[in-house]
């Protein structure tokens, strides 16, 4: 069971490595399979030794082994997190077809994550590939009942939509696709429940930004941390939330 979970961590990390790949040279319009990744000062393209997940980057400590140059932390952070979020995932989910889900969307985020910091959109291309993705495991892994997922697709899009509309562009157009996509893969309940932790998710940083001044007015904050936490916490906890809230309102506990 050990050996599981550390698979699941060694996947993270070496994916997480090309997640950044992904999230940085798609929205360029640049090819994910070649070149091989270089400096970006000196241009020295990495050797097999300096493309090590994690372990690189501490060995090399955090420079560029040919011209010393500082390596940005996000590379070892993205991998360590999607490790992290790799391995803990069957802890919610067991090793079940939802577990291939779970690891759908923890690659899904992270990408997102990067891209979105490296140029502020949420690529078409990589939507319409996980688009793609969910598709399929759906058709093999299909909700009960299987139209849920149109459904959860339909309302996440309309939602999102509206909001957009009455906002007048606060929220972006990957927005809303993202929310389409994440309504088909968890169906509508779950992706009620996503939506509003989202929500919940930001609004509290927002509020403990304001007071401990890391956040300031009217200065946007990226939304995406949020979507993908409040999310994996929905698709590991909804049913268990949902039910509180019934007992909550029905007078019972
Ligand atoms: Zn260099």
């Amino acid at each position: 069971m050990v050996l599981l979970y550390a698979f699941c961590f060694i996947l993270g990390l070496v994916l997480g490595s090309f997640f950044n790949v992904v999230g940085q040279r798609v929205p360029a319009k640049q090819s994910i399979i070649t070149p091989r990744s270089a400096c970006p000062r000196c241009q020295h393209k990495l050797s097999a030794g300096e493309l090590i997940p994690l372990l690189s980057y501490i060995i090399q400590g955090g420079k560029c082994r040919n011209c010393k140059a500082k390596i940005s932390p996000m590379y070892p952070i993205v991998e360590l997190v999607t490790g992290l979020l790799f391995a803990t995932a069957p802890l919610a989910t067991g090793f079940t077809g939802e577990l291939i889900i779970a690891l759908t969307f923890i690659s899904l985020f992270m990408i997102i994550f990067v891209s979105d910091i490296a140029y502020m959109i949420i690529p078409d291309k990589i939507l319409l590939f996980f688009a793609g993705i969910f598709l399929l495991e759906r058709i093999f892994m299909p909700l009960s009942p299987w139209w849920d997922s149109l459904l959860g697709a339909f309302i996440g899009f309309t939602v999102l939509f509206l909001i957009s509309v009455v906002s007048k562009g606060g929220m972006g157009g990957g927005d809303i696709k993202l929310f389409a996509l994440i309504g088909f893969a968890t169906g509508v309940k779950t992706f009620v429940v996503a939506f509003l932790l989202s929500v919940f998710f930001g609004a509290v940083f927002g509020v403990i930004g304001l007071i401990f001044k890391f956040v300031s007015k009217g200065k946007p904050i990226p939304f995406g941390p949020f979507i993908a936490a409040g999310t994996l916490a929905a698709f590991y906890f909804g049913d268990w939330i949902i039910g509180k809230y019934i007992t909550l309102f029905s007078g019972g506990f």
